[in-house]
């Protein structure tokens, strides 16, 4: 593979493996050394004129604080360089490949964005009177009704905040339609390739949770699964596509057996957006599925921005649902079933999930996103992103093990795992080497199933041109893991930091510089 990037750099032009000088301000160019800002600025100085507060009653009572706690003042301009320099050291969609998996980094429209800026939207305040936010109403409706549609469900819940939030949302009204008929199952059956939010929503809401193991070809193992049911289990929670990037083709099949057993189906939908438009999750008897709006619909995410985590529900779970919801009224109009309305309309809820009304910015985006998209464009996403995801597993199957390639095409993740590597060599050392070429690293050592797992969503927004210049950098990077070249086991070499201790920032972070003794005189 050659390697040629976009902007038509080749080897040959100089540049690779010269060492420069140092320089005096320890600047490389526009690669700016920044410092943390308590060494920039010190407590003593300010960078604003404001008169002292006047005196109040306190009302905080030992919460009041008594002592300086020593925060740097800034200048404007020079807190505005601080953070401006500290923002061109992060990486983003919008700066280049983001194949982390399970988490689909993908371009996010523009359209979105300006839809969701206009004054309509993004001024709306959630205790404004009904009657003048009909607008808003109307685009949360709408957005219902093509996550129906979309998936063949009978409800949707609209406010929880993240698909997270959503899985605990689907599990409530799990549990709120055993508490209704008097039964009291409390088990939660959690495949091994399990997201890791699965088990820790149903352990937050009560269940307890048994593992379900993964056949040799990285889906549930349907006989083991069947083997567990009993009077005990409230349900199961599977992930489709799974965390392996494969469809469980027994989807339809565990929800059967689960059904017969008494048990409902919860389906981690994050990864719907690997068959948007060709699978519709109601005619596979899922219950409850959340959809992160955030990673199929686009909008900005992680560091970026909110999440949102509608969920859809079956007709026997529908009953159950949060309030608040939209309706749409026979002449038109839309109202919101509140607490005070719930009596008469929708009597079974088990309750709030959210103060107000949901991510109004992210149902502007979402449904920006679906329509400018259209039915025919949604499939196509699908489609795209399972194509962009196998491109990468059959170019690099040669040189890095991929432990489900016999299982069939994957879905719209590529998983690898650090099998084969040298002696010393891990999935850490790719992912380091990965930087200095210029990327943020796929996802590693998740999912747990697979030894030193390496997982790569490239998602359908990027060009073979961009796949393939990823393809060459990894299949380099893996080659020279394969060797035992160590100058990878202490890359990246060309990063602002080389390699950190990891376990030491985790358990050691150092969130306030101060000298020690500044520590004891501020006491
Ligand atoms: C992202 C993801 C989640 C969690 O979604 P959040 O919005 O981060 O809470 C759950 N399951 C799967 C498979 C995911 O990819």
């Amino acid at each position: 593979m050659n390697a040629i990037n976009q902007s038509g750099w080749k080897p040959e032009m100089g540049n690779a493996g010269e060492t420069a000088p140092a320089t005096f301000t320890g600047n490389k160019a526009l690669m700016l050394e920044e410092a943390l800002i308590f060494e920039i600025g010190t407590a003593a100085t300010t960078g604003v004129d404001l008169a002292d507060a006047p005196k109040v009653a306190a009302r905080l009572g030992n919460l009041e604080r008594h002592r300086d706690i020593g925060l740097p003042g800034l200048s404007e301009p020079e807190t505005v360089r601080h953070y401006t320099r500290l923002s061109r050291q992060n990486y983003a969609i919008d700066l280049g490949f983001f194949p982390l998996g399970s988490c689909t980094m993908k371009h996010n429209p523009r359209l979105n964005e300006k839809v969701a800026r206009m004054a309509g939207f993004a001024d709306v305040h959630p205790l404004q009177p009904v009657e003048t936010v009909q607008g808003a109403l109307a685009v949360i409706n709408e957005l219902a009704m093509w996550l129906i549609q979309l998936t063949g469900m009978h409800g949707v819940a609209m406010t929880p905040k993240a698909g997270a939030h959503g899985e605990l949302c689907g599990i409530l009204c799990i549990k709120a339609a055993l508490a209704a008929r008097g039964d009291p199952r409390c088990v939660i059956l959690v495949p091994e390739s399990a997201h890791g939010t699965n088990p820790a929503s149903a352990a937050f809401a009560g269940f307890s949770v048994e593992n379900i193991p993964a056949t040799s070809e990285g889906r549930v193992d349907l006989a083991a699964l069947t083997a567990r049911l009993g009077p005990d289990v409230a349900g199961v929670m599977i992930t489709n596509p799974n965390t392996c990037g494969l469809f469980e083709r027994d989807m339809k099949a565990i929800s059967d057996a689960v059904h017969a057993a008494g048990g409902y189906v919860y389906c981690d939908g994050a990864n719907f957006n690997a068959i948007v438009g060709r699978v519709r999750p109601g005619d596979l008897g899922i219950d409850a599925m959340h959809i992160n709006l955030h990673k199929t619909f686009s909008t900005p995410h992680g560091g970026g921005g909110p999440g949102s985590g509608p969920v859809v529900l079956s007709e026997a779970l529908s009953p159950y649902g949060p309030l608040p919801y939209t309706a749409r009224n026979a002449d038109g109009h839309y109202t919101l079933i509140e607490e005070e309305t719930a009596q008469e309309y929708h009597p079974h809820s088990f309750g709030r999930m959210t103060a107000f009304h949901g991510q109004m910015g992210m149902f502007t985006r979402a449904l920006s996103y679906i329509m400018s998209h259209g039915a025919d464009g949604l499939r196509q996403v699908a489609e795209d992103a399972v194509l962009n995801a196998n491109y990468i597993l059959r170019s690099l199957e040669d040189v890095l093990e991929a432990p489900f390639a016999h299982s069939g095409p994957c879905m719209h993740e590529a998983l690898f795992s650090d099998n084969g590597l040298a002696d010393g060599f891990s999935t850490l050392d790719i992912a380091k080497g990965l930087i200095d070429e210029g990327y943020h690293p796929m996802t590693v050592y998740f999912p747990l199933v697979v030894h030193g797992a390496m997982l790569v969503e490239p998602t359908e927004t990027e060009s073979k041109a961009t796949l393939d210049q990823f393809i060459g950098a990894l299949r380099s990077v893996a080659e020279r893991a394969k060797a035992g070249d160590p100058s990878l086991k202490s890359a990246p070499h060309h990063a602002p930091r080389r390699r950190l201790d990891e376990t030491q920032a985790a358990r050691k972070p150092v969130l306030v510089w101060r000298e020690p003794e500044q520590l004891v005189a501020a006491e």
